[in-house]
């Protein structure tokens, strides 16, 4: 194993943490370990590892060692004990909730969420009778109010996409452990990364990361990830060999190289985040700018006390309807029209074209999906190129 410095900092972890394990012919690269699945030497071997005396592995769906150097690099940024990787942001959620429900449960929930994450528990949690709560983000006096004898979890994105909410949460972990009965916190990190925020030092039970954005950072592989203690992680690790959405060994080789640019690429995107946001505020085509690193965000003070960068995602209003909002989303010429973030290209989107096209029009303005939202994903690119294609594009409105 790595030997790492008693302090290491966040890049020096991403570089080195959870490699050198592997020996035996001293590639520094960690292999792809592209099997399906593990021999034994003999029947006593077998034995030996089915009675718990051998640690190794067995079968893919249950444990990788390319999968291993990942989880290893990423609880070392996390400052968690354990990972279980999935085979996307989707299945790190999913595998979770139902790793810790039971028929019945109820959760609390904040309404600005990724939409199928909401999906998942408005229409598929519904069979086995749980039922949420859900509350605006920064509500904490209707978070203490919704805990229940059988709620399990507070689940929450921070910050929320597509509105960039950050949630006070040392404050919501302490209303919900208070409560006792053993309620989770969950937080997906996803807008924020290990660079920019540590949910679990902040009182997180459970972080959830979609690792297709900016952890694998290369817009080339579908991925996720849950973190926490090897407790807490413990039942989502065993029902994701059961579920199966697992992660295979190639794009788990991809994660690990993309993690270990992390902290250069963030510094990128908040950079970017930072100088587009405040150039966007100041535009006469631009009716409102949504990100955490403006002072007129809602949660500007929560941000700056809990997050060291803002990330690159900002949400805004063009001053105009679809027709002018569609011009200047198909003026950019540098962003890819197409969903998704936290790649080195920036991407941009219509959310009510993209996510929510096919929701009727009063449920999303019910969720504030208005015709002239854009959601812009900053890349690595250099600032003041996408700040001047953005302003041929604006010019179009
Ligand atoms: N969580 C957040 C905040 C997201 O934005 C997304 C996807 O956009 C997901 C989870 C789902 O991740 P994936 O697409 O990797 O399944």
């Amino acid at each position: 194993m790595a030997k790492l410095p008693p302090k290491p900092g966040a890049s020096t972890r991403s570089v080195h943490a959870g490699e050198r394990e592997h020996h035996q012919d001293h590639a520094l690269a960690t292999p792809i370990h592209q099997t399906a699945t593990f021999w034994f030497e003999n029947s006593a071997e077998l034995r030996e590892y089915a009675e718990g005396r051998l640690q190794r592995d067995e079968y893919g769906r249950y444990s990788n060692p390319t999968w291993r150097v990942v989880e290893r690099k990423l609880a070392a940024l996390e400052g968690a004990e354990a990972v279980v990787l999935t085979g996307s942001g989707m299945a790190a959620a999913t595998t979770t909730f139902l790793a810790l429900l039971e028929r019945g449960d109820h959760v609390v929930v904040t309404r600005d969420c990724y939409r199928r994450t909401r999906q998942f528990i408005k229409q598929i949690l519904s069979k086995l009778e749980v039922t949420a709560t859900v509350i605006e983000p920064a509500d904490t006096g209707a978070l203490k109010a919704a805990l229940r004898d059988n709620t399990r979890f507070f689940f929450t994105e921070s910050p929320t996409n597509p509105y960039l909410r950050v949630i006070e949460l040392p404050e919501a972990a302490r209303i919900v452990h208070e409560r006792g009965g053993d309620i989770k916190v969950l937080v997906d990190s996803t807008l924020a990364s290990p660079i920019n925020q540590q949910p679990l030092a902040q009182g997180a039970d459970l972080v959830l990361h979609s690792a297709t954005k900016y952890l694998g950072g290369h817009n080339d592989l579908i991925a996720g990830a849950v973190v926490g203690s090897a407790q807490a992680t413990a039942p989502v690790r065993a029902l994701a060999g059961v579920l199966g959405g697992i992660l295979d060994p190639h794009a788990a080789w991809l994660l690990l190289r993309g993690l270990k640019t992390l902290g250069l690429r963030m510094a990128q995107h908040n950079a970017n985040g930072l100088a587009v946001a405040r150039w966007l505020e100041g535009h006469p085509k631009v009716r409102r700018v949504f990100y955490p690193g403006l002072e007129s965000h809602p949660d500007y003070r929560v941000a700056s006390e809990l997050m060291s960068g803002f990330g690159g995602v900002i949400s805004f209003e063009v001053e105009g309807d679809l027709a002018a909002t569609i011009r200047f989303t198909d003026g950019c010429r540098l962003p890819y029209n197409a969903p998704s973030f936290g790649g080195a290209e920036s991407l941009i989107e219509m959310p009510v074209l993209m996510s929510y096209w096919d929701q009727p029009q009063a449920e999303r303005q019910a969720l504030g999906i208005s015709d002239n939202l854009v959601r812009l994903g900053c890349g690595i690119e250099d600032s003041a190129d996408l700040i001047a294609d953005l302003e041929q594009a604006l010019a179009r409105v």
